[in-house]
């Protein structure tokens, strides 16, 4: 089983504050710990884990964060031969306040100097695999011909469009499933995602545009899938919650894998369901999975 990931890579740095800095204020962190992320790197991770041949294009920066990260991915079983070295490695700087509230400072850095002309060089890689998985954290017109080089050769594409924005109608109708979760599928449709029914709308109407499927992951509630001839809700596994970052992108490293072994939607929905209510159980947005997956 052979997956491409097409996307980010970031370290997280996380900062304990008392509350969050105001402007102007300097303010001492209690805690400090480094976590890997990119949305790209920690879907590929999750899919390796659970047995994928997963073949990563991005970039990493000339500096020790990138180092280290490539060092990450390949210790998890990731093949980084399509990883380019330049710039710098994306951060994700996060104030975690007493309170539980957030807030976070993206430097794209490295992933936004993903180019066509890469993917071009790297284009065999994708021809290659029975998926592939792209994000939106890297530039769209990269993510466009990525999408068209696997549609050419009718390679499932799973997309998660995150984080939030508008996707062109041609990148939509590429797409075998896509994955947001209820703000990205509002930004996405213009349309209200609360209700069952207000999903049915929204899902329906990016079926419409030509998306194969559409999987909305709605947290602890859970999530609703429809395609063509079925919808309906998958409930989230009950655990003990430590971190919920990167739930989302183990849902879709799981989910790509499920379909790659041949399950059907609704099946490898359950089973992306049950390794991110894993991943929820443990600190840092790449959780360790154990082999009985
Ligand atoms: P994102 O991180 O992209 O916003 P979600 O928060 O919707 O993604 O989570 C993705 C999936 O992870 C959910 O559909 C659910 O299956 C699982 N999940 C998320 N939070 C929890 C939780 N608190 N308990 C159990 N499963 C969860």
């Amino acid at each position: 089983m052979n997956i491409a990931v097409v996307g980010s890579i970031n370290m997280d740095l996380v900062y304990q504050v008392p509350h969050i800095v105001k402007a102007g204020e300097t303010l001492h962190s209690t805690k400090h710990e480094m976590f890997f992320g990119g949305k790209g790197a920690n879907q590929a991770v999750t899919a390796g884990q659970l047995g994928a041949d997963v073949n990563f294009i991005g970039n990493v920066g000339v500096d020790v964060f990138g180092e280290q990260a490539l060092q990450n991915l390949q210790a998890r079983g990731v093949n980084t031969s399509a990883i380019k070295k330049v710039g710098l490695t994306g951060q994700a700087i996060i104030q975690l306040a007493d309170s539980g509230e957030n807030s976070i400072v993206l430097f794209a850095g490295a992933n936004f100097l993903v180019t066509t002309e890469q993917i071009q060089a790297e284009r065999s890689k994708i021809e290659a695999s029975n998926a592939l998985l792209l994000q939106l954290e890297i530039p769209m017109p990269t993510v466009e011909f990525a999408a068209s080089i696997a549609a050419q050769k009718g390679i499932p594409i799973i997309l998660n469009p995150a984080p939030a924005q508008e996707i062109s109608n041609s990148l939509l109708s590429k797409v075998s499933i896509l994955t947001p979760n209820e703000t990205e599928l509002e930004v996405l449709t213009g349309l209200k995602t609360e209700t069952d029914a207000e999903l049915y709308q929204a899902c329906s109407l990016l079926v419409q545009k030509g998306v194969g499927a559409v999987v909305v992951t709605l947290g602890e509630k859970g999530s609703y899938y429809l395609n063509s001839h079925e919808h309906g809700r998958i409930q989230a596994n009950q655990v003990n919650v430590k971190d919920t970052t990167g739930a989302g992108d183990a849902f879709n490293g799981a989910l790509a894998v499920g379909l790659c072994k041949g399950h059907s939607l609704k099946e490898s929905i359950l089973y992306a369901s049950e390794v991110a209510a894993f991943a929820v159980t443990q600190m840092g947005a790449q959780p360790t999975l154990p082999s009985s997956f």
